[in-house]
């Protein structure tokens, strides 16, 4: 006899890092029990029993980098959207970053966002913090509502975001070295790429062999350079979002080698996508940093399989078709991003089975290292007694196209329409609810909340593991 709300049972779940028989049992939205068997006796008297017969059980996905806002639309909305894609593709908590209009650069606009984005939200939700000039004085208090780690962009941009100086860098490291969390930060080099969109503009080049030739890889690894030894010259910690080159990895780890506590995480697209299908595909593929040779994707997997890389995210942002339409005529502009919160984890997992990866060994990226990372382990990205019940089930095995048009919103775009996979999602199951199933959303409204991340006090933290 049992009280548990739900019961989610299959012969290949993800526990301990291993694909095992088990039966969940689901109380108050968190695990119980596991049971190590999927026998239905297992869940006898249980309401509700999700049963994944061979498909695997996994832990939700966790997506450490996303951009939901349009200021087109309320926040909620913009949230409801954002969430809805994240769900449809197996994530159940999601990190947001602050561009939102106004950018979230004071504690009470990080305060504001958090209530406003809690009313649309599906699935759980953290809000990164800022640094940037004026945020500078305001980190404790982004701290103390639940950012964990705040973001410092380099280049100049067109969001309203201030660029961080060394100077402001340098602040906002010591501050994390002395209060907790750590600096994320966008490495791309101010003066060098200034320089060379000038260039580029001034030779009336503006397409996307422009954006290649102006976002060349040494502006990514000089920033890198530069930010690793802020970081050590501080002792603040680091985060590097979305590199792109397996140069820049390797100044993480050699910097981790000396002692600087850094990390770094690889987007999908770094990973699935090259230079050569973004001059095929346009402004669908336009990012920055933009998507590289070959060998260097190559390169980067084989950084991934080494565990250099701590994280696959998605970055997504949500463009309309109209504004990205613009980049047609004019790449060298903007805007960059791609939205892939619905499709990136399902391609980087069967992008990693084709490659010969132990479907745990790809999972971890998604789940239970980034949830490290964040500080989210105790609740999120593990299946394990006490945990929140957020379940991700996909079905591997035969082949279908992904198709823009199952993007829940108004703007259905993605560079991976027709792309083959072998990896779908089956079913989202957030704190015990379902949000997805059979592959469709059956949620209207969101059970997603807010998610305070805990700051580790600096001596508890280990280098590169935060
Ligand atoms: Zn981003």
């Amino acid at each position: 006899m049992t009280t548990a709300d739900l019961a989610v049972r299959g012969e290949r779940v993800l526990v301990d890092g291993e694909l095992v028989r088990a039966t969940i049992l689901v109380r108050a939205g968190r695990i119980a029990t596991i049971e190590a068997s999927c026998d239905p006796a297992a869940s006898a008297g249980v309401g509700r029993v999700i049963d994944a017969g061979a498909d695997i059980v996994s832990p939700g996905f966790i997506d450490l980098h996303v951009h939901f806002d349009n200021p087109a639309i309320d926040l909620a909305d913009d949230f409801h959207v954002g969430t809805a894609n994240a769900a449809l593709g197996g994530c159940t908590f999601v990190i947001e970053h602050p561009f939102s209009t106004p950018p979230t650069t004071t504690a009470e606009r990080y305060a504001a966002k958090r209530g406003r984005a809690a009313a649309g939200a599906l699935v759980d939700f953290g809000l990164w913090g800022a640094l940037t000039e004026p945020s500078l004085r305001e980190l404790d208090g982004q701290r103390a509502l639940g950012a964990v780690g705040f973001k410092a962009f380099l280049p100049d941009n067109t969001m309203g975001f201030p660029p961080a100086s060394d100077d402001d860098l340098r602040e906002g490291l010591a501050n994390t070295a002395r209060e907790g969390g750590f600096v994320l930060v966008h490495a791309e080099d101010r003066e060098g790429l200034r320089v060379a969109i000038d260039r580029e503009r001034a030779a009336g080049r503006t397409d996307c062999a422009a954006v290649l030739a102006a976002r060349a890889p040494w502006i990514e690894v000089e920033a890198v350079r530069r930010v690793l030894d802020l970081a050590g010259q501080t002792g603040g910690a680091v985060h590097l979002v979305h590199l792109s080159l397996p140069e820049s990895v390797d100044l993480v780890t050699a910097a981790r080698a000396r002692g600087v506590r850094a990390s770094c995480e690889a987007t999908a697209h770094h990973l699935l996508l090259d230079c050569d299908d973004f001059l095929r595909l346009g402004w669908r593929a336009l990012c920055a940093p933009p998507l590289r040779r070959r060998s260097d994707v190559e390169e980067l997997w084989r950084r991934l399989r080494d565990g250099a890389i701590d994280a696959v995210v998605s970055d997504h942002c949500p463009y309309s078709l109209a504004d990205k339409a613009p980049a047609q005529a004019n790449a060298l502009d903007g805007p960059f991003g791609i939205q892939s919160a619905r499709e990136f984890a399902l391609l980087f997992l069967d992008e990693a089975l084709r490659r010969g990866w132990p479907l745990p060994e790809a999972l971890a990226l998604v789940t239970s290292r980034p949830a490290d990372l964040c500080g989210a382990a105790r609740r999120k990205g593990r299946i394990t007694v006490g945990a929140d019940a957020d379940f991700a089930v996909l079905r591997i095995g035969g082949e279908q196209p992904i198709d823009a048009e199952g993007q829940f919103g108004p703007d259905r775009w993605s560079p991976y329409h027709g792309r083959p996979s072998t990896v779908q999602l089956r079913s989202t199951i957030v704190r015990g609810r379902p949000v997805v199933l059979d592959g469709r959303l059956v949620e209207a409204a969101g059970p997603g909340q807010f998610l305070a991340l805990p700051v580790a006090t600096p001596a508890a933290m280990s280098i590169g593991g935060l």
